[in-house]
């Protein structure tokens, strides 16, 4: 049985308008004119009872109920108060509430606000778009617009922001999408939620609703999204394997269950648009519990997955995300057994956002040419780190394991997506996650990754978390040291334990670049070398001394590199002194370098620029073959003793190309010799016929980089002493 998490409450089953597409009034099901007009202290005390009963019994840690209607400020001030009041006493010291109101506005005052801000509800509005849009539907019973009204009632609203849940929009193809998106933006809602207007095959829509999201949605990131869009955000994330955030899309069973306010349960509202009694359940809080009702042959059609869909939406392409659309919407002649009637609309929308993330993560044709030849641009990095981020994602999904933490990090995800993206660009969470899925890490962690998006996005939670040696490390922010439990509280941006002490994680700053110092993340993948251990705040100090002089050497000598060091530096890791002078940049995290300490800052200049290659070269190759995987020669690169896979003798050629690059108008000899080791090692690379036509290219690139330096003059002294030491080289290597 999947336990119900979300509770629609319908206080009160009356209106204020007369809104010609509401599924309550104007659809096939009337059975509000049966019902009470507001929902009795008796049903409120029952309703409130069978949640805590189910929440009991599930061991449910956190749980949405939303106070709906009808409109539900039509209740009263008292009644709202009640019914919250009423449901926080049964759910006390059980689980988190997260109460939730869903009011065309019209009703919003400060008492509503006062009270809403007493018991943390939060308020979501209806909001159509721009007048004309919002008024060719959201009228009064007399024929007046309610749109100035709501205007003002939502600039209250966001004088208390942490009130402001956001917007819902339902989407009329006969409005301008543009004006309609432009509308909602100004009213900077943290979340707008498009609703599809209810229709079934025997009452169908018009067409257009696909074309009519997809002028949206190029908007919206056109704009940067400056918003989150629940329908948009879902396509994204079930496309890469994440969760969906909305009954209307995905395969998720469905977890929602309505009351009304006769206290008679019933499946999703929206059916109301099927036939009359179409949500019906017969079931009802006076005699029935919770997991009744979560055994009714309605609810556990909603519930299975891909199987219970239609035979065309079993075999689309889309069916991940799109998950036969909202349920309602497959109706047709008495059975739910098809395909969406948007169906046409969201094939297209979805094909569409899916091919736009994969642009994103695109780099063009220029761009990879810029790469090949050495530095590459910011823009091209740019591309290279938005791959990244959806390879965290995707890495980070495979490695979770269902429980508090990820639904912590899922309910972040969907209030707050940019404080999870920002947990995520830290480079070793991925790092974690192939360890995970190698069997190497445990689960844990996921605690310590939704507690650092917990701190983030402000959010209060309690967590357990992966302590080692006494410290919970929150990625990219910092550790609890001293931890004598596994347990961390989140609230107001801090993250406390019992007995522990904050060590935060320090920055590194020069130029514009802002990179942590990362001593304290136990999942630091630095290949065989063993990183540092906590810096003291002496040695911290002249990291960032040798920091900022080696970004002045860069700048200074090789400004072509800079832009795309500053795009793509996240962190810098150092390892432990006894190594002597090693440096390493990991595949698996994309915007780390670890060294040694350096001895002065053109050290770390030059390890900088050749770790920084390695760290581009190992994201161009996660989103592209470069050469046949199942090459299995080795070659001699003439830099090493030892011969190396085809992918180390490509990462060390292209890391020759900044050396050389770095030596070049420095020391004449080691320019003389690296940039003939580098041509060399392009030639074997062109030469091994293992290379993908892509791979050739790039490779090809590279020679074209190396190729002016062989004309450049040297000292003959220089040449000779490079020949030599590279005949010595192969009489001993081959
Ligand atoms: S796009 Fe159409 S066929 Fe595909 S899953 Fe959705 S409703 Fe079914």
């Amino acid at each position: 049985m999947v336990p119900f998490r979300q509770f629609v409450l319908k206080v009160h089953s009356r209106c204020d308008l007369a809104c010609d597409h509401c599924y309550v009034y104007e659809h096939a099901d009337q059975s509000w004119r049966r019902r009470p007009k507001v929902m009795s202290r008796e049903t409120v005390a029952w309703s409130a009872l069978r949640i805590a009963e189910h929440v009991k019994s599930h061991a449910l840690d956190q749980v949405t109920v939303v106070l709906h209607g009808g409109e539900p400020l039509l209740a009263g001030h008292d009644r709202l108060q009640a019914v919250a009041e009423a449901i926080e006493a049964a759910l006390a010291g059980t689980c988190r509430l997260d109460l939730r109101v869903h009011t065309n506005g019209l009703l919003l005052d400060d008492d509503y606000l006062d009270l809403f801000e007493e018991k943390g509800v939060k308020v979501g509005v209806s909001l159509d778009g721009d007048r004309a849009a919002h008024d060719r539907h959201r009228r009064y019973a007399d024929g007046r617009g309610s749109h100035d009204r709501v205007l003002g009632r939502l600039a209250m609203l966001r004088r208390r922001p942490h009130l402001y849940a956001g917007l819902l929009c339902t989407v009329d193809v006969a409005n301008d999408p543009i004006a309609v998106y432009e509308a909602l933006a100004e009213q900077a809602p943290p979340r707008v939620d498009f609703l599809l207007r209810h229709a079934t095959w025997d009452d169908p829509p018009g067409s257009g609703a696909g074309d009519w999201l997809i002028a949206v949605f190029d908007r919206w990131v056109a704009d940067g999204r400056p918003m989150a869009v629940r329908l948009f955000d879902s396509i994204e994330s079930t496309s890469r394997g994440g969760p969906s955030m909305t009954e209307a899309l995905g395969l998720e069973p469905s977890d929602l269950v309505v009351i009304e306010t006769d206290g008679a349960y019933e499946q999703v509202d929206s059916l109301k648009a099927a036939y009359d009694g179409a949500p019906e359940t017969g079931l009802d809080v006076f005699g029935h519990t919770l997991d009744e009702v979560a055994l009714h042959p309605g609810i556990v059609a909603r519930q299975r997955g891909i199987d219970g869909l239609a035979q065309t939406c079993q075999r689309c392409p889309v069916v991940e995300s799109c998950g036969g659309g909202l349920y309602p919407h497959r109706y047709k002649e008495g059975s739910f057994a098809n395909p969406s009637v948007y169906c046409a609309d969201l094939l297209k929308l979805i094909t569409h956002v899916r091919g736009r993330l994969r642009r994103t993560h695109e780099l063009t044709s220029a761009q990879l040419g810029e790469l090949a030849a050495g530095h590459g641009s910011a823009e091209a990095v740019a591309a290279l780190a938005a791959g990244q981020a959806s390879l965290r994602r995707l890495a980070l999904t495979k490695a979770a394991v269902p429980g508090p933490a990820w639904r912590l990090l899922t309910g972040i995800d969907e209030e707050h997506p940019a404080a999870l993206a920002a947990v995520l660009d830290h480079p070793y969470v991925r790092a974690w996650a192939v360890r995970r899925l190698a069997g190497t890490a445990g689960p844990a962690y996921l605690g310590n990754i939704a507690a650092a998006a917990a701190v983030t996005a402000g959010v209060t939670a309690e967590i357990e978390v992966e302590v080692r040696a006494g410290a919970a490390y929150l990625p990219g922010l910092g550790a609890l040291t001293g931890m004598s439990g596994t347990l961390v509280r989140v609230d107001g941006g801090r993250a406390e334990a019992e007995g522990a002490t904050w060590a935060p994680l320090r920055r590194l700053t020069a130029e514009g670049i802002d990179v942590a110092l990362e001593d304290l993340d136990p999942y630091r993948d630095c290949h065989q070398w063993r990183p540092a251990p906590r810096l003291t705040g002496e040695r911290a100090a002249v990291w960032q001394e040798r920091f900022a002089g080696a970004v002045q050497v860069i700048e200074r000598d090789h400004p072509a590199y800079l832009p795309a060091i500053r795009a793509g530096l996240t962190t810098l890791t150092p390892l432990d002194p006894a190594a002597g002078t090693a440096s390493s940049a990991a595949r698996q995290a994309f915007g780390a370098v670890a060294t040694t300490p350096p001895p002065d800052a053109e050290t770390l200049a030059l390890l900088l620029m050749h770790e920084f290659q390695h760290v581009k070269l190992g994201g161009v190759l996660d989103l592209f073959d470069l050469f046949d995987e199942r090459e299995a020669r080795l070659f001699y690169a003439p830099w090493r003793e030892d011969p190396r896979p085809l992918e180390g003798l490509l990462q060390g050629a292209y890391a020759h190309l900044a050396v050389t690059d770095f030596w070049r108008g420095r020391d004449p000899f080691a320019f003389a010799r690296r940039r003939a080791d580098t041509a060399m090692a392009v030639e074997t690379l062109l030469g091994a016929g293992t290379l993908t036509p892509l791979g050739a290219a790039f490779v090809a690139g590279m020679r074209a980089a190396v190729a002016p330096w062989l004309d450049e003059p040297v000292p003959e002294e220089a040449e000779r002493g490079a020949q030599a030491e590279r005949a010595a080289h192969r009489g001993r290597f081959g």
